[in-house]
């Protein structure tokens, strides 16, 4: 049996309206998802699905248990919303002034829970299992390690991730699907020096921390330079240097912050140890001592090379293959990476700009709106993408 899912996604596309418009009317801020995780607990158990609710906090989780065993397949949905104002007009605009689905969160919630329809419709065609995961706290980063502290990712453990997210700029219809780096880590960090202070014009008898605090920023400069390769992209920035109250006075302490961006794990696990290299020991060797702490940060977005084949292929087969688009790289964040370095899998962008209906606002702005028409084909592409790995007819070559 072969399965048309642009067929079966057109034939939910009202109900994803229906479903998306009223999660935009209520947006929820990150780690308050409980009306949002109600409605999605009710549809899942619709279906007959195990569900488990209050997984890292918010987070719901249904289990669609195939005729058969086979591998486990897990699809993310994020579900939160931004602290934001909105400035659309549309009906369905949100109810709660000062909180907005600015990012298509709402979209991504009503598109997987089609998916779940879809396929729990075919129940009896699956060999293994589809773990739906419905995570909140995106946008604030720490929503994914949540859910996995509270055992997401344990039994059954997923062989496989999926997760989408709709693009503002990239045309509606069109889907950027790209193995490897596609989003960025990104790590907030505090260095904290320790030194002795006293008289400025006693230097002898202070530990000047100001002095080590000099010597350790240029010193990052050369981590970038010299020991990251020039064919990977990283930035290192100290951007914020707080010490001393008075002009004649060496004080105790240097507060320092600033960020790394990279692309890659080994990159950002490179630039944090030689950061920490260089700060503890010149730091020792100024007589001071200092410390590297680690903001919660996220790390980068990774899409297994196997995985994105597939869900290429996969695709390609049931939306044809006009619909691909070049893969889209952004420097934003995205915490489906904390899912993606433990399960291989696959994120991709689905477009959902559209000049004439005014929904190619970047996300976050008050302005930011979904074409509603991409949601088939969002429905479709995350459809096929599961079922080859868990459609008895699908899975063969
Ligand atoms: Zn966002
Ligand atoms: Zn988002």
């Amino acid at each position: 049996m072969t399965i048309d899912f642009v067929v079966e996604a057109r034939a939910r596309h009202a109900d994803m309206v229906a479903k998306r418009r009223d999660f935009h009317q209520h947006p929820e801020l990150a780690f308050e998802e409980t009306r949002t995780a109600g409605r999605i607990a009710d549809v899942l158990r619709g279906l007959d699905m195990e569900v488990r609710t209050g997984v890292g906090k918010t987070g719901v989780v249904g289990l669609l248990e195939g005729a058969a065993g086979g591998p486990t397949v897990m699809v993310r949905a994020d579900m939160d919303a931004l602290p934001v104002c909105e400035e659309n007009t549309t009906g369905y605009i949100s109810t709660t002034p000062g909180k907005m689905h600015a990012c298509g969160h709402d979209g991504h919630v009503a598109v997987a829970l089609a998916v779940a329809d879809i396929l729990a419709t075919h129940r009896d065609a699956i060999a293994g299992r589809v773990k739906f995961v419905f995570q909140p706290a995106e946008e604030v980063g720490n929503g994914a390690v949540a859910m996995i502290e509270d055992g997401v990712l344990d039994d059954p453990a997923p062989d496989v991730s999926l997760g989408l997210h709709f693009w503002s700029g990239l045309e509606t219809g069109k889907l950027a699907i790209g193995a490897g780096p596609v989003m960025a880590g990104a790590d907030a960090f505090k260095i904290h020096i320790q030194g002795a202070g006293g008289h400025g014009a006693i230097p002898e008898e202070t530990r000047d921390p100001v002095v080590a605090a000099a010597q350790i920023i240029m010193a990052l400069q050369t981590v970038v330079n010299r020991n990251v390769s020039p064919l990977d992209t990283a930035v290192l920035s100290v951007c914020k240097v707080a010490a001393g109250d008075a002009f004649n006075v060496i004080p105790d302490t240097v507060d320092m912050a600033g960020t790394f961006r990279t692309y890659r794990k080994e990159v950002r696990d490179l630039l944090v140890a030689r950061a920490e290299t260089i700060i503890t020991g010149i730091a020792q060797a100024m007589g001071c001592q200092a410390s590297l702490e680690l903001m919660p940060s996220t790390i980068p977005l990774v899409n297994d090379e196997v995985v994105t084949k597939q869900v290429l292929r996969a695709v390609e087969a049931a939306l044809g293959t006009d619909r691909l688009a070049h893969p889209v790289r952004t420097m934003g964040a995205e915490d489906m990476s904390y899912f993606l370095d433990r399960v291989p899998g696959c994120f991709f962008f689905v477009g959902s700009g559209n000049a004439e209906k005014g929904t190619n606002y970047p996300h976050h702005h008050p302005r930011f709106d979904l074409d509603e028409d991409a949601f088939p084909v969002a429905a479709a592409a995350m459809a096929a993408a599961v079922a080859q790995y868990v459609m008895r007819a699908d899975r063969a070559g």
